[in-house]
């Protein structure tokens, strides 16, 4: 007899499996429909020996010591800052927006000072910031707007900046200063040998059992478990009862090429041209040596395996019903992005399952 069935091998279920077997000395089952661990955040060597991430790149950034402290149990690490540049008028420019960014692209040399002034000139009054459109024409105006946002952003979500939550595009940014990194978190690290051998040491533990190829429908009728967690789509679990909630996807091309650097900056976006939102390069990540280097390019998509849920006021709507039917329904915890709907960032999902585990143990 199993105390937990988990479903969903990511951060999530894997966090929970650990906590839930060394900490309460539970018996877990943890299954994924992939053939792998780590979730979204797997990573693997290629056949030209580089690794990669094969659900576009993923970087650890928190400003939790606890949660950071948590994953170095299980990791070292690497240092590493992120850096963006975007594709603008012919020139590569740093994104998020700073000072570098508009003297660059207007032929300016403004200082931090005479920016802050530019941008109230530009800056369109809004009386509340309520979608992504707002957020970015009341700080940068809009013509920075157009040329940085919103095409990609019609790209990343198939919806216009005006018709999501102000969230979404608020997690970029504007700086007056010189800074150029793309999180100001205060840590900012990769895992030194891999998101992939991180997870297989979250779950080496006797308790712990991974079942992989599974859909956790095709056993859980055959497997004696006491309780479930659960981490895949809220709609699913519920055989989509209120209807389909809506999930963003993406199409990954990989590609490795005969050249030891491909692109000047570890993720180039291209807001206005292209089907694909962003190129990553992923040994600037990895800090890897190698003479070729491998890519990604991320096409976003409808339909497909689901990535993000999709904020905005509709959608929260829906998902409030599957939120009260998850919360009455007995013995199944739900958990991480996908099955919270909730537009997590990878620490952030290990703060929901450290938050999780303290409840179910306190109950006990
Ligand atoms: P997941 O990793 O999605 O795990 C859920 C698992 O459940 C999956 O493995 C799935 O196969 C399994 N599952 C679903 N249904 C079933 C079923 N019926 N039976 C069995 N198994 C099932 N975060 C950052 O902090 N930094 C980044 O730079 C970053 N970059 C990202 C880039 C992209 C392109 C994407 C898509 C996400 C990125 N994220 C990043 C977010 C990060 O991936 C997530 O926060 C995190 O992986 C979520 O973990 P999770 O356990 O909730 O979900
Ligand atoms: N965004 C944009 N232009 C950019 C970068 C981001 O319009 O150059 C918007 C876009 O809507 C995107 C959101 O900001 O989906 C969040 O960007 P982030 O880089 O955090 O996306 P993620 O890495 O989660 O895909």
């Amino acid at each position: 007899m199993f105390d937990y069935l988990i479903v969903g091998a990511g951060y999530a279920g894997s966090v929970l499996a650990e906590r839930l077997a060394r900490q309460a000395g539970k018996k877990i089952l943890i299954v994924d429909k992939r053939p792998h661990i780590a979730g979204n955040a797997y990573d693997h060597y290629n056949e030209d020996g580089i690794l990669v991430h094969k659900y576009g790149p993923h970087i650890f950034h928190t400003n939790s010591q606890n949660i950071f402290e948590y994953l170095s149990q299980f990791t070292k690490w690497r240092q590493y800052q992120h850096r963006v540049l975007a594709s603008v008028d012919g020139q590569l420019v740093p994104i998020p927006i700073n000072l570098n960014t508009v003297n660059q692209l207007y032929g300016l040399n403004l200082t931090s000072f005479e920016l802050n002034d530019w941008f109230a000139s530009v800056a369109e009054k809004r009386e509340r910031i309520r979608t992504s459109e707002d957020v970015v024409v009341s700080k940068v105006g809009r013509e920075l707007y157009e040329k940085f946002f919103r095409g990609y952003t019609c790209k990343q979500w198939g919806l216009d900046p005006s018709e999501l939550d102000a969230a979404v595009t608020a997690r970029v940014p504007t700086r007056t200063n010189r800074d150029d990194r793309y999180f100001t978190d205060s840590y900012q690290a990769m895992p030194l040998h891999g998101f992939t051998r991180m997870f297989e040491n979250i779950l080496d533990h006797p308790n712990i059992s991974v079942l992989l190829n599974t859909d956790y429908r095709e056993v859980k009728s055959f497997i004696p478990y006491r309780e479930m967690i659960y981490s895949g789509p809220v709609d699913e679990f519920f055989d989509l009862r209120f209807g389909k909630l809506p999930y963003r996807s993406l199409e990954f091309k990989h590609e490795t090429h005969d050249v030891p650097v491909y692109q000047s900056a570890p993720v180039i976006n291209y807001p206005n041209d292209y089907l694909y939102t962003r190129i990553t390069e992923f040994k600037y990540l990895t800090g890897q040596e190698n003479r070729k280097s491998s890519i990604v390019y991320e096409f976003p998509q409808a339909e497909g395996d689901p990535y993000y849920p999709v904020p905005r006021p509709e959608n929260a709507e829906l998902y409030k019903q599957y939120q009260a039917l998850a919360e009455q329904t007995e013995g199944v915890h739900f958990v991480g992005r996908l099955a919270t709907y909730r537009y997590y960032n990878m620490d952030q999902v290990v703060g929901q399952a450290l938050t999780l585990f303290r409840k179910l143990t306190d109950n006990n």
